[in-house]
């Protein structure tokens, strides 16, 4: 290269700088919205044309931009939202690096109008390619801004190549717009594709009408399988919804994460959501999840990221295990439960047609905080009195008061040597009994392995384990933590370990294995996690073949134990193995089957 080192001009700075952050028009819906937010906008549209590579329009009722800064809103590092470092340790703005507007005016035609409360007239700014040397002139616009961007990339032909199709194009600013709205229910968005209304979208201020958003941007049946959560611990709080793991999916595509309001991917939470999903999911489906962690902004580095779709935390661990606990911990209460009286009724409807009754899985589960699922739950679980059970007939007046029927009713029928059919107050229940009964045993089993926590068995021959040489240091740092684990593991040599004692539970594992694999794990995950997950399968295995075979004739009695049981069990609405233990038909989904009062 023969020329000398020289500064580049401004407008080629920008566009350097756009290649980082404008990819394509989803990115400039991002950060035009961001922007939008963070000028406490409570009502926001956007329009697009063409995917967005045409135009994009977004015009929100913020704050609005003085007149006299509507240059500076397009100046490279010009922001009115961090001053100095520190501000940068406490942002909760979603921008704050000064660099999307000068990027995206670099690389389109842009039209900014803006009336802020001072001025009350509106302004407007027009430039092509960046260049700042225009005239402002009045414009007609109310309180707040918009922002046009007319023809994406017009002066970059190489970067405009890159574009896919209109479709393509459309649907990833589509996902932009879903996962803002999802995070900011105070405002109010519409988004319109050429000329057509996608979708508008009201404030949401109660649960009721979240849920009607979140049914609106990621479909109904997502909402009808889900609960919703809301943990804090110290100053950490996760809040959410969660589907019920018989709602899985074949692709990850359904799991909306935020960290403080900002739609982040990370690893260590997908990690942690994954294992609190584990003992309860279908082999290789993907849960499906909407969740906010909010913790404090001094613990979180934002700045991370030239898109900033990902975080640092300060703290790792904890933010993995307070994540992995808490969403474990709702899982377990997931309980067959009655609806709220009408509140949330078309939950029980899920079944429509006669061909649908075959695709879903009609699961009722009471939605809002797992608190009122408790409470709800053992106000019903009166146990049938033993005359009850034994004067039981498919009569119904000898049920007792409908109102007090437990979630799963009382038993009728066995169908099948299969299924149990059971009456409850709402109508039909369809148990899978060795799938539910296989599940009680299951964490029957754990609950009384947890209790009597690592029973300790020597070896009578040591195992001696060859691995590398962190592994063996690990082992020797983390001996105490295998110890309250049950096992007694030392280090022999530079490269070599020795089994001495393993939890009784594990007699039958390959220990070599196993103890390589925490080994190999420590660092990146919770060692007892790792031992859970063994022991969690081990206690599986027994659970399958200790529950009641297919064609076992059980009395009305035992069946109604099995209910209550079930009642009574954690993550008893799936086997061990993901898949549902029981369905319910409301009578009114009978009468819908029947066309019943039509
Ligand atoms: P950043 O958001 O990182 O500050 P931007 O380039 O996105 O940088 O925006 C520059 C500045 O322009 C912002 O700091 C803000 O003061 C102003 N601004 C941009 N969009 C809006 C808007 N929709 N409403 C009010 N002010 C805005
Ligand atoms: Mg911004």
């Amino acid at each position: 290269m023969s020329h000398p080192i020289q500064k580049l001009p401004d407008n080629l700075i920008n566009q350097i700088a756009a290649g980082e952050v404008i990819e394509r028009p989803a990115s400039i819906v991002k950060e035009l919205l961001e922007n939008s937010i963070d000028a406490t906008a409570d009502s926001i549209t956007i329009e697009l044309d063409r995917g967005g590579m045409q135009r994009i329009c977004v015009r929100d009722n913020g704050t609005g931009i003085e007149k006299s800064q509507l240059q500076m809103a397009l100046t490279r590092h010009a922001t009115s939202k961090i001053t100095n470092l520190d501000d940068l340790q406490t942002v909760n703005t979603l921008g704050f690096r000064g660099e999307a507007l000068p990027s995206i005016a670099s690389v389109s035609r842009l039209r900014m109008t803006s009336n802020n409360q001072s001025s009350n007239q509106g302004w407007e700014l027009q430039t092509e390619g960046g260049a700042l040397d225009t005239k402002l002139k009045p414009a007609a616009q109310t309180q707040g801004t918009t922002l046009e961007v007319n023809d994406l990339f017009y002066n970059t032909p190489a970067r405009r190549k890159f574009l896919r199709t209109e479709k393509t194009e459309y649907t990833h600013c589509e996902q932009v717009v879903k996962k803002l709205a999802l995070a900011n229910f105070q405002i109010a968005f519409s988004l319109r594709h050429n000329q057509k209304l996608i979708f508008s979208l009201p404030t949401a201020c109660d649960q009721a009408d979240q849920v009607n958003r979140l049914g609106k941007l990621l479909g109904a049946s997502f909402v009808d399988h889900a609960i919703y959560f809301d943990r804090s611990h110290g100053e950490m709080r996760l809040h959410g919804w969660l589907a019920a793991p018989t709602y899985s999916r074949n692709q990850a595509d359904l799991q909306y994460q935020y960290v403080n309001k900002r739609n982040i991917r990370d690893k260590s939470l997908s990690h942690a959501v994954k294992l609190a999903y584990q003992d309860v999911l279908y082999h290789g489906r993907h849960p499906a999840y909407v969740i906010f962690l909010e913790i404090d902004p001094q613990s979180v580095d934002v700045n991370a990221h030239p898109t900033k779709h990902e975080v640092r935390f300060r703290d790792n661990r904890a933010i993995h295990d307070f994540v992995r606990q808490t969403l474990k911990q709702a899982i377990s209460e997931l309980r067959p439960a009655r609806l709220d009286a009408d509140h949330f009724s078309k939950l029980a409807s899920s079944v429509t047609t006669t061909s649908n009754a075959a695709k879903s899985h009609p699961h009722t589960y009471h939605l809002g905080s797992s608190e009122p699922i408790r409470r709800l739950y053992s106000s019903a679980i009166a146990e049938p009195s033993q005359d009850y059970v034994s004067r039981v007939a498919p009569n119904t007046e000898n049920l007792p008061n409908e109102a007090e029927s437990p979630p799963l009713g009382y038993a009728l029928a066995q169908l099948h040597g299969i299924y149990i059919l059971a009456q409850n107050a709402d109508g039909l229940i369809l148990v899978d009994m060795h799938a539910a009964h296989e599940r009680i045993v299951y964490e029957h089993l754990k609950s009384i392995e947890t209790k009597s926590a690592a029973i300790r068995q020597q070896l009578l021959v040591p195992i001696q384990i060859a691995v590398t040489q962190t592994e063996a240091q690990t082992a020797e740092t983390q001996q105490g933590l295998f110890d309250s684990l049950g096992f007694e593991v030392s280090r022999t040599g530079e490269e070599s370990v020795a089994v001495r004692a393993i939890p009784q539970i594990l007699s039958h594992s390959d220990i070599s294995v196993l103890i390589r694999d925490l080994l190999a794990d420590c660092d990146k995950n919770d060692l007892s996690t790792r031992i859970e997950q063994a022991r969690d399968e081990i206690l599986s295995s027994i659970a399958c073949h200790s529950a009641v075979r297919a064609n076992r004739k059980m009395t009305i009695a035992e069946m109604n134990a099995l209910l209550r049981s079930m009642e009574k069990t954690d993550r008893s609405n799936q086997c061990n193995h993901g898949r549902p233990t029981w369905i319910q038909l409301s009578v009114k989904d009978l009468d819908k089957l029947f066309l019943r009062g039509r």
